[in-house]
């Protein structure tokens, strides 16, 4: 017999893997946040300059500042490990996302700023590489697929957030500064035309913080690729300004006075992204 709407036909899990956290929800909502890690392994440590072992490009505290889609009922993952070991918004082939700019890779060798990560890059050897996709890349996209499928099999519809900040000025990656809230969807291929939409309007009511759809930012290799509107998956990346909720320099500490402004308008898009697919729930 189907489980009613509502009652989730799996018990509530939570927990802390090595390589993630996860909480399950009852919602057809999945946030993802795979650039919230900051550990580093001890083995690739002793390799790092004294700036890469700050692992100053995490998308830091997304996991506070996002604590609200718990009352939502939304399904939660976020990665352990820093993005300097291997990033999981890429593809495990390293094409690049945005062809003709510098590319940030899956193991990166510099920081956004262009600073060495290692005493010696020598350490990126093939071997390395396929060392890190198997021990925490291909972990965290394994639970990301096995949540999606169940959500899907449950209610019929997905909605996929992909969590994501960046510091708000950098000239290596982009010109002057960013806009405040980055919609992407991969120029509308990731998720139904209704759904972004309503995340549009949304971004319309609000005056306090500048915006951009499908500008620099389209979305990364998990919007890309889970993101399939026919198959009712849709998936939408914000990519936030820290400068929205923290300091943006080390040792980047959160600020909840200015957080507390912005938690209520990101609020906003993802209950109405939420909203219109949950329209589709069997
Ligand atoms: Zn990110």
């Amino acid at each position: 017999m189907p489980a009613a709407r509502g009652v989730p036909s799996f018990p509530p899990e939570s927990f802390l893997s090595d390589i993630y956290q996860f909480s399950r929800g009852t919602a057809p909502l999945l946030v993802s946040i795979p650039h919230l890690g900051s550990l580093i392994p001890d083995s690739q440590r002793a390799q790092m300059t004294p700036v890469g072992l700050q692992s100053g490009d995490t998308d830091w505290h997304l996991d506070t500042l996002y604590r609200f889609v718990e009352a939502m009922g939304a399904s939660v993952i976020g990665a352990r490990y820093s993005r300097y070991v291997v990033d999981l918004n890429r593809p495990p082939n390293d094409e690049s996302l945005y062809p003709g700019q510098t590319k940030t890779g899956l193991c990166p060798a510099q920081t956004f700023r262009g600073d060495a990560l290692y005493l010696n890059e020598g350490i990126l050897t093939d071997a390395e590489r396929t060392h890190r996709l198997q021990t925490y890349w291909q972990p965290y996209h394994a639970k990301l697929c096995e949540e999606l499928d169940r959500i899907k099999a449950e209610h019929g519809t997905v909605l996929l957030w992909e969590a994501h900040s960046i510091a708000s000025v950098l000239p290596r990656l982009f010109d002057g500064k960013l806009p405040d809230l980055n919609i992407g969807t991969s120029d509308g291929a990731a998720c139904a035309p209704d759904i972004l939409a309503a995340v549009e309007d949304r971004l319309r009511d609000c005056s306090d913080y500048t915006w951009a759809v499908n500008g620099r930012f389209k979305g990364g290799y998990i919007t890309r690729h889970y993101g399939a509107p026919a198959d009712n998956i849709h998936a939408i990346q914000l990519e936030m300004c820290q400068s929205t909720y923290m300091d943006e320099t080390h040792p980047y500490g959160y600020r909840a006075d200015l957080a507390e402004k912005v938690i209520p308008v990101v609020e906003g898009l993802v209950q109405a992204a939420l909203r219109q697919a949950s329209a589709r729930q069997r």
